[in-house]
Formats: structure tokens, sequence, C-alpha cells
């Protein structure tokens, strides 16, 4: 977890494979005495964004059972959501938080190549999670995007704990980095595709408690005309 150098009220939440920096360990001296039960923590949607078609369909729900099963182990529910075209974001239930899978390298980003993700956001304010494909891909030692039942079985399995890596940043990110587990800060093929994985206890805990005090999501209402379009320059700039 680093500040991001030019905004720095903007926190950047960057998970590394292999990085110099020493172990972070902050939150675990947080207090952990206000934890909510189970059944006042609302449910936290995931909005996946696969707008470039990135992400193989026959793993959509492997992933999706991998984020939502480390999150239920723990007493926390949370449903992922791939959103889909023709889809406005707000008939998607909230409390959510958006993840959009984008095909380009981290270094475009100005980060180390094997960053596989990063939480972008204002701690008050909400964070979205970027996933660096060919950064995932790397990692499980997958060159092209497999198409192979076993290979996909992989790629769900990590990218689900990638996914869920990140929303517990987003959630707690006070929390930083555990010694071992799901926040592991290497997360290394290995973890990212052995049998088992789990959330320690803290990061669970602190979890339930940044969803126990989120505010409830109120219903919204359609705007009275169509949203602008987004300027072509920007369109541009995007492609
Ligand atoms: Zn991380």
């Amino acid at each position: 977890m680093f500040r991001h150098p030019s905004t720095h009220r903007t926190l950047l939440l960057a998970c590394f494979l292999f990085t110099l920096a020493p172990l972070t360990a902050t939150g675990e001296a947080v207090s952990v005495a206000r934890v909510a039960s189970e059944r006042e923590v609302p449910a936290l949607h995931v909005l996946w964004h696969d707008a470039y078609g990135l992400f193989p369909a026959p793993a959509i729900d492997g992933m999706k059972l991998e984020v939502e099963s480390l999150f239920s182990a723990n007493g926390v529910r949370v449903e992922l959501h791939p959103t889909k075209r023709g889809q406005a974001m707000s008939d998607y239930p909230r409390p959510s938080v958006n993840v959009i899978l984008h095909p380009i390298e981290p270094r475009a980003w100005n980060l180390e190549k094997n960053v596989m993700a990063a939480a972008v956001g204002e701690p008050d304010e909400g964070f979205t999670v970027f996933v660096f494909f060919p950064a995932v891909l790397r990692t499980i030692g997958a060159f092209t995007v497999p198409k192979t039942p076993r290979g996909l079985a992989s790629l769900s399995r990590a990218m689900g704990r990638v996914v869920a890596h990140e929303i517990v940043h987003v959630l707690a990110p006070e929390r930083g980095h555990a010694p071992a587990g799901l926040m592991a800060e290497r997360l290394t093929r290995k973890l990212l595709l052995r049998g088992e994985l789990w959330l320690d206890g803290t990061s669970s805990r602190l979890v339930r408690v940044a969803l126990s005090r989120r505010p409830r999501p109120t219903p919204r209402r359609r705007p009275e005309r169509p949203p602008a379009p987004v300027d072509e320059t920007v369109l541009r700039a995007l492609r």
C-alpha cells in the first residue's frame, strides 16, 4: 500500500507479487470491540465490468463462487454481479463496489509489472478496483487466456482471489496486509491456485465493521433527462 505521489489525498492500494517494501501490519491493533453481528451487516454487491470482453464466459461462475465463498466463510455476504450491456447502473443493487477488468499492463500506470490490481479512490467516497488482466495471467503461468476446463478453473480461482483481496482493501484500507492468507502482501501463483485460502480474523472483523457502518441504500430516482453523452475527446483518449 502506498500513496500516489501526484494526488496526496488519493489512496492507491496496489498489490504486488514481489515487493521490497516491508510487510505492513497496520490495523492489527485496531479495536474490533464494536463488531456488528452478522444480522446487522448488509450484503456488499460487487459489480464486475468487463467492457472489453476479456474474461472467458465459462470462467465467470467459478470466479463469482470464489469471491462469494471467501467472504461467506467469514459471515460476510458479498454478491458478484457481472454487468450487462444495456443495463443501467441504477438497476444494480447497492451498496456496491466496481471492479473493472483492463487489458493494459500495470506499467501503463507506472506500477511494477507484477502488480495485478489496484484500488483507487478516497476512503470517505469509495474506491474502484482496476484489475490488470495480463499480470493476472502471467502470475498463474498462462500466456494466453485459458480454454481448457482445468485452465478455466484456475483462472476463476485466481481472479476470484485477486478481486476478494482488493475488496478487503476497499472496505478496510487501514488493515493493509496480513502475514498470511488472502491478504498476504505477496499473492504468488501458489496462493492464487492452492486448494484452500482463508481470510484472517482481523481482516474479517474489520470488513464486517466497515459494512455495518455503510449508509443504508436509499431508493434511486431516475434522472428526468438521460445523461449527456461522453465527450468524444475523452472517448478517443480511452481507446
Ligand atoms: Zn494488497
